[in-house]
């Protein structure tokens, strides 16, 4: 038996791609996290956007476990209910006409990419492959996702960065037409609030653009909702706050309620793009993952979703203007909060005072859970608070 402990073992042996934080968890329930010492926490950050019902929740084991005891898997060369049933179920509340089922957002932004490619290059020919997306955006980790990600920082250290993708500034939305009107274009890729990019909504006069712009130049509009979809945003996915009509939705975190599930749901314009052998994954559309998403989707109502926006209220209401607080930004329950000491020493103090936030760019980061309980939200924001003072 190995006498080490979990951080000691995890500092050895597992990759240092990630800056820790100092404490293991060892279990949770509902937005309540307990540590290897046993210490409480208010989680505020749901393993970044993903445990929408908090941990432990008895309805989704439920349809997780009774998935299990039938078949944990099998290819996709046969039919499976919790998969087609899932994709009914995301066409019927968004419009939307064919679901491709990965593993994770880059995944599912990947299926989006070769989508637009394919649907381009059959349309205005073999050359019309490039994707616009947007400056201070994050798609994924992958190198075409990473290519779409609008970010130099996330390019520098693993050229050659795949081509095909161009970048247009949020702040100056004519730089959008400028991309169209030069090359050969097939799709605007967006998220409807920049999420890793800082919590940053996306300015009305650049949305007005985009649609314009979309619709002029014939493309396609992508929405990454990887972050901000499957209630967080208030309304079903962050575009419908939006009025836009994408014809490519991709999700991916929230969706599976805690496990791995990409989505990427192809409009009326593309329904058709993919015949047989276009694309696949093996574990896409895992029943077992599928029969918790089923579970997810199916309590997204109107009621959670009125949750969530009167939560978003406390918490805009309870921050804005506080001491020490610059600016409250994002939407629904994904929120960016810009703070006079730096965003570490804030996410530090909470952590001591049993609350765990995160951290974008400059700002913290709030993603808690769709129905965490209003009084521990409040408790939660009186340590926020008292950790932004600067006196
Ligand atoms: C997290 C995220 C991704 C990547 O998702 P993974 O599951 O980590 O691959 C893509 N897009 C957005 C907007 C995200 O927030």
């Amino acid at each position: 038996m190995n006498t080490m402990t979990t951080k000691q073992l995890d500092d050895a042996y597992v990759a240092h791609t990630y800056n820790r934080f100092p404490i293991e968890i060892v279990s949770g329930r509902g937005s309540l996290l307990y540590d290897e010492t046993g210490r409480e926490y208010i989680d505020l950050g749901t393993g970044i956007a993903v445990n929408i019902f908090g941990m432990a929740d008895d309805e989704w084991i439920a349809a997780v476990t009774a998935q299990l005891g039938k078949f944990q898997h099998t290819s996709n060369l046969y039919y499976s209910a919790p998969c087609a049933n899932l994709a009914a179920m995301l066409c019927e509340a968004t419009g939307m006409k064919r679901v491709f089922f990965a593993n994770s957002g880059a995944e599912a932004n990947e299926c989006a990419i070769k989508a637009a490619r394919k649907h381009g290059e059959d349309t205005k020919g073999p050359d019309c492959c490039n994707i616009i997306t947007l400056r201070n955006s994050f798609h994924g980790r992958t190198l075409a996702t990473l290519a779409a990600t609008g970010q130099d920082v996330f390019h520098e250290k693993f050229t050659p960065v795949t081509p095909g993708f161009l970048y247009a500034d949020t702040t100056d939305p004519a730089s959008l037409e400028a991309l169209a009107r030069d090359n050969e274009v097939a799709a605007i890729m967006f998220e409807a609030v920049q999420g890793e990019g800082g919590v940053l909504p996306l300015p009305d006069d650049f949305v007005a653009e985009m649609k314009r712009v979309a619709k002029k130049y014939d493309l396609l509009l992508i929405a990454d909702e990887v972050q901000l979809g499957n209630g967080r945003s208030g309304a079903l996915y962050g575009y419908m706050n939006l009025g836009l009509e994408p014809d490519i939705v991709t999700t991916a975190k929230g969706i599976g309620g805690g496990l791995p599930l990409g989505v990427c749901m192809l409009g009326e314009r593309v329904q058709d793009v993919f015949g047989p052998g276009d694309h696949g994954s093996t574990f896409g559309g895992n029943p077992v993952a599928c029969a918790g998403a089923v579970n997810i989707l199916s309590r997204l109502t109107d009621d959670v979703l009125a949750g969530v926006r009167e939560r978003s209220k406390m918490i805009f209401d309870g921050l804005t203007g506080a001491p020490g607080i610059k600016s409250v930004t994002g939407m629904g329950l994904m929120i960016g909060v810009e703070t006079e000491k730096p965003a570490a020493d804030i996410v530090a103090a909470c952590r001591e005072n049993g609350v765990l936030v995160l951290t974008a760019k400059t700002k913290l980061r709030l993603l808690p859970a769709l129905n965490i309980p209003l009084d521990r939200l409040e408790k939660a924001l009186e340590v926020i608070r008292q950790a932004c003072r600067t006196e």
